[in-house]
């Protein structure tokens, strides 16, 4: 009942039409390449069809050194276990998924480095050895699943006023950091040390920086 209560409150939002904002965590080109990125319907239906787009995946992830890799993975399963996703998901048999693309290893660039696509979220090798601590990427995997608990991909798709997802996002990274016994401060430490790295793009990060100082103050 609570993904369909979640359905519901987005389905209310007003639909505009969708500015194209580049965003560094929200999707790769390659995945959104790969899902065919059409427009469904957003229903159980639609979340049948993603269980059988999982199945047929293959991810390259044969050149990942194995201890980065599970690295990943355990702290993605435990960020699940504090978000709704897992459960809500569940209802659906579904099981959310963590891809690390290794294959491509370090030429994938920090502004192209993780992304969300339904339930199936990709991080690029290169960006899990630049951030390199547990807490950093630990903050850009709970970004990538209050995206998918958001269902801000399903609503890209559908043409829905997305608002400011990244913003939105950081915000519900708090809460699922602070269930998983995270300090919410390392959702701003990692943002801080991926700002530097993204050149020109950085200015997509600085009000993210400022939004998330804020609500950090107030916690
Ligand atoms: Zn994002």
């Amino acid at each position: 009942m609570a993904l369909l209560k979640t359905v519901a409150s987005i389905l209310i939002l007003s639909v505009t039409a969708l500015a194209g904002s580049p965003d560094f965590v929200f999707m790769r080109s390659s995945l959104a390449k790969k899902a065919g990125f059409t427009v469904h319907q957003f229903n159980t239906q639609l979340l049948s069809a993603q269980k059988r787009d999982l199945e047929q995946y293959e991810p390259q992830e044969h050149a990942c050194p194995m201890d980065l890799k599970v690295k990943a993975h355990n702290i993605f399963d435990h960020l699940l276990e504090a978000s709704s996703l897992k459960h809500n998901y569940a209802m659906l048999n579904i099981t959310p998924a963590l891809v690390v693309l290794c294959d491509e290893g370090n030429k994938i660039g920090l502004g192209d480095g993780a992304g969300t696509r339904h339930d199936v979220t990709e991080v690029a090798e290169g960006l899990l050895n630049y951030l390199s601590t547990e807490e950093n990427i630990a903050a850009v995997l709970a970004h990538e699943i209050a995206h998918s608990t958001r269902f801000h991909f399903d609503r890209l798709e559908l043409r829905l006023d997305l608002g400011n997802v990244e913003q939105e996002a950081d915000t519900v990274s708090l809460s699922i950091l602070r269930n998983a016994g995270y300090s919410p401060e390392i959702a701003l430490t990692a943002l801080k040390k991926i700002e530097p790295a993204l050149g020109p793009a950085s200015q997509q990060i600085v009000p993210r920086i400022v939004s998330l100082q804020k609500q950090l103050q107030h916690l």
